[in-house]
Formats: structure tokens, sequence, C-alpha cells
């Protein structure tokens, strides 16, 4: 397969690294919709007859896992594997993870569960590295990189818009397992384009790790150790060796994933020798991970409350046809497409008045959209909980809440990866990285331990959750909003320094 010499004006790596992460992403919103979906239908409708409590809480592990994974997969591409080698191991992992829970109607329950392990395994190699390769096209940076990135990150939503509409008809309509299945092809499109270009296309970028032959020795070690270990725990689970409870294991993990939190950012505070600027540059990086973890935490229940609430009271016709559940997922990323363009023209049209607005600024707006998109849920689940659960409320009500959440991820996401690094000390810039994808990671957790309280058979606890979601928005947002002119005053005092 041959790639043009150059992609929209960019070097021709773009283009493969764009198709990678485009079948990657296919491939994880592909089954990130029907999972809930399917481990919550009943055994007649050849799911898993999970309760939804269950089935959320297992769903906010795995996608937490996957954001986490990130974190170990980072380093064993630096240490050991290089980028481009990890990136194609992730993606065979993840093409695996897709076979075996392609094959649990087969197998049952033992191999869905080791898919899910595979993909998190594979993500955790794929993602962050397949953009760390993207960051290693622009040597010099700057604004060029910054458009690289946004064509990419058009990449990451062209996959994820176009995934639920295929894999969501055939799971949904045709059978679980045709759904499954068609997330794992896309994953081996994007691996044979990946394969295929990345010599020519990537040369030497990411080729070779960084470390020396003794790091890259401990490095196999420990990653091999680590893999055998998350392999252990899912066969001892299999076998029944232990019967673990998903909902207290997603509380338990995001105690412990608080606490860490907590634990790195005193040490970082108190024994990491920072100067006090970098402190005050701490202290704001504290703040954004803080209200990320609530605004994921919100906009993550897509594939959970909000997908349950798609299901069951929602009037899903189109032209005299039910549409697939999951269609309604495809709206964020079609969101994503249209508008991310208008909002960088405003970001650009502002900056030229010296009135771009600062990172949190954009992050209380962010967050102010996300409640309005609860509250209007609120609206609708009041409705369907007045009619005792028999009325189906029009789609509407969700496209217009994915619409406000879509245009505040695209006022959040961009600039919290970047105010990390912008923000980091020196030696810690990748371990920012982590700290970002760590407040995706409880956000996700957090959307799956509530989303189960979409239930027709407790109708009144899903305006309530809809409800505390949007006040936890709104009340994030006050704080926040408290916090600009502090903040600002700090990330400037630190910029004269
Ligand atoms: N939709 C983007 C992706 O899949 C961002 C998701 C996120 O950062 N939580 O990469």
């Amino acid at each position: 397969m041959t790639t043009p010499r150059t992609f929209f004006g960019h070097p021709g790596g773009l283009a493969t690294l764009f198709m990678t992460e485009m079948w990657e992403r296919f491939s994880y919103y592909g089954i990130r919709g029907l999972l809930v979906l399917y481990m919550a239908a009943a055994l007649a409708d050849g799911g898993f007859g999970f309760d939804r409590a269950q089935a959320s809480a297992i769903y906010g592990i795995y996608a937490a896992s996957v954001y986490l994974a990130s974190l170990p997969g980072g380093w064993v591409a630096d240490r050991w594997l290089g980028l481009q080698r990890a990136v194609f191991i992730g993606g065979v992992l993840i093409a695996l993870g897709h076979l075996a829970i392609g094959l649990s109607a087969a197998f049952e329950q033992a191999a869905f569960f080791l898919g899910l392990v595979l993909i998190v395994l594979g993500t955790g190699l794929l993602k962050g590295n397949v953009s760390a390769l993207v960051g290693g096209l622009y040597p010099e940076g700057g604004a060029r990189q910054d458009a690289g990135f946004s064509i990419f990150y058009m990449g990451i939503n062209t996959g994820a818009f176009i995934a639920p509409l295929i894999t969501g008809f055939l799971g949904e309509k045709i059978g679980w397992h045709w759904g499954f299945g068609a997330a794992g092809v896309g994953m081996l499109i994007g691996l044979f384009v990946f394969r295929s270009q990345a010599g020519p296309r990537l040369g030497e970028n990411g080729l070779r790790p960084s470390g020396t032959p003794e790091q890259q020795a401990r490095a196999r070690t420990i990653s091999l150790a680590g893999f055998g270990l998350a392999f252990l725990v899912v066969i001892l689970a299999m076998v029944g060796v232990f019967r673990p409870d998903p909902v207290a294991i997603a509380g338990h993990m995001s105690t412990i994933m608080l606490t860490m939190s907590g634990l790195y950012f005193a040490y970082l505070f108190f024994l990491a020798g920072l100067t006090t600027a970098e402190k005050k540059r701490v202290a704001v990086i504290m703040v954004l991970f803080v209200f990320s973890m609530f605004f994921w935490g919100a906009f993550e229940q897509a594939p959970t409350s909000l997908n349950l609430f798609a299901r069951d009271f929602t009037d899903r016709s189109l032209l005299g046809w039910d549409m697939p559940v999951s269609w309604l997922q495809s709206l964020n990323s079609l969101f994503v497409i249209l508008f991310a363009p208008v909002l960088a023209v405003v970001w650009e049209r502002l900056g030229a008045r010296g009135r771009n607005p600062s990172s949190p600024t954009k992050f209380a707006v962010a967050l102010i959209l996300a409640g309005l998109g609860f509250w209007l849920m609120v609206s609708a689940a009041d409705r369907v909980a007045a009619s005792g659960g028999t009325l189906k409320v029009s789609a509407w009500w969700l496209t217009a809440s994915y619409f406000l959440q879509s245009i505040g991820e695209l006022c959040l996401s961009p600039v919290g990866l970047s105010s990390m690094i912008l923000l980091a000390p020196k030696r810690f810039v990748g371990q920012m990285m982590g700290v970002w994808f760590t407040s995706i990671a409880l956000g996700n957790l957090f959307a799956g331990i509530v989303g189960g309280d979409v239930d027709p058979n407790q109708l009144t606890a899903m305006p309530d959750l809809f409800r505390r979601t949007a006040f936890a928005l709104f009340l994030a947002a006050t704080v926040l909003g408290l916090l600009i002119v502090p903040i600002r005053r700090m990330m400037a005092s630190e910029q004269k320094s």
C-alpha cells in the first residue's frame, strides 16, 4: 500500500499514524457502546444477564484500566520495545482481544473477560505511543505540531464516528458477536496499514528504545512479569478461585487511585526538590486534575447510563425503523468533527484580540456545558419517571445533551494535555501525561460506578443520577470560577520568573 508523500501538507508518516489510530479507535468505540448493553442483556437475548450496576461497574473498571495501562505502556516503549514495535504489538493484542470477545458465544464469559484484558494491555501499548510518534514527526514542535495533532484528532473521531454505525447495526440487529468481530476486523486493517507503511514512512522515528541494554533487559523482565501477573489474576477469577464483585472492586479501585494520586502530589510538593515557581505550577496541575476528573466522570456516562437511557426510554424510530441504540454514540464524534474547526477559529479570533481564555476558564466553560447537557437529561428522565416508565422521549434530548458535552470536550480535552506539558517541571513531563490519563481513568471509573442507576425497576434513581451529575458539574464550575484569577496570577508570575 502506498501513501502520499505528504498529507494535507504534513509529513507522509502522519497519514500512516492517522489511519492506524483511526482503526484502533474504530475498534475501541466499536465495542464501547455495545459492552454494557451486551452484559446487561438477558440470557435469552444472547447477553450475560448481569444486573445493570454490575455491567456498568465492569465497564468502568475496564475503561479506567485502558487509560491507566498507558502509563506502563509508555515506559515499556521507551525502555524496551521502542515506540514502533510497541504500537504494533499493542495492535496485535487488541485484535486478539476482539477475537476472544467475538468467540465468547462459544466459550462464554471466560473468553469475554480474557478479551477485555487483552484490549487493556494492547491499548496501553498502542494509544499513548502512537501519539508520541505523531509528536516525533515534528522535532521543531510549535504551531505545525499543533496542526498535526488537530488532524490526528480528526482521525480519532472519524474512527469513533463510523464504528458504532457499523458495529451497532451488526451487534444489535444481527448478533452481538458480529458487532464485536467487526471491531476486530477494523483493528486488523489498522495493523496492516501500520505494518506496511511504518518502515518507509516513519523511518528512525521511534524505531529504537532509549534505554541502555541493561535497562532494556530489566524493563523486559518487569514487563513480562506484569503481563504474567495480569493473566494469572484473570485465570484465577475464571476458574472460580475468587469471585470478584465488580461494584466493590470499582469502589476500592477509585479509593486506591485517589490515594495514590494524592500521595504523588504530596511527593511533588514536599520531596521532589521543586522550586517555589515549579510548585505553583504543580498546584495548577493539581487543580486541573481534579476538575478534569469531574468532567470525564460525567462525559464517560455515554456508554453507561446514557446508553441505557437510549435503550429503554428513548424513541429511536428513524423513518419507521428502530435504529440501533449505539448509533446515538456516534453523535459525540460527529459534533467534534463538525465543531472542532469552529472552535479553533473562535480561539484564534479571541487570541488575535489578546483575549484567548486561559486554560482554567476553558475548563470552567466545559464543566458548565456538560452540566447543562445533564440538566436536559434531568427533564427527560423526569418525564419518563412521571409516566411510570411507559413514555419514550424524543432522541433530540440525548442529541442536545451530547452536543453540549461535545462542545465541552472541545474546550477541555485539547488544552488539558497541553497544559500538563506546559506547566510540568522539566523532569516530570512524561509523568504529567500520566497524571492526565489518571484523571480520565478516574472519570471513566466514576461513570461506571454510577451508570447502573438507569433502571426501569427504580425509575426515580434516574433523574436523581442526572441531577447529581449536573449539580456536581455546576458546583465544580463555580469553585473553579473562583480559582481562575488566583490561578492566572500563579501562571503569570511563573512566566515572568
Ligand atoms: N475521544 C478521544 C479519544 O478517544 C478522547 C477521549 C478522552 O481523552 N477521554 O482519544
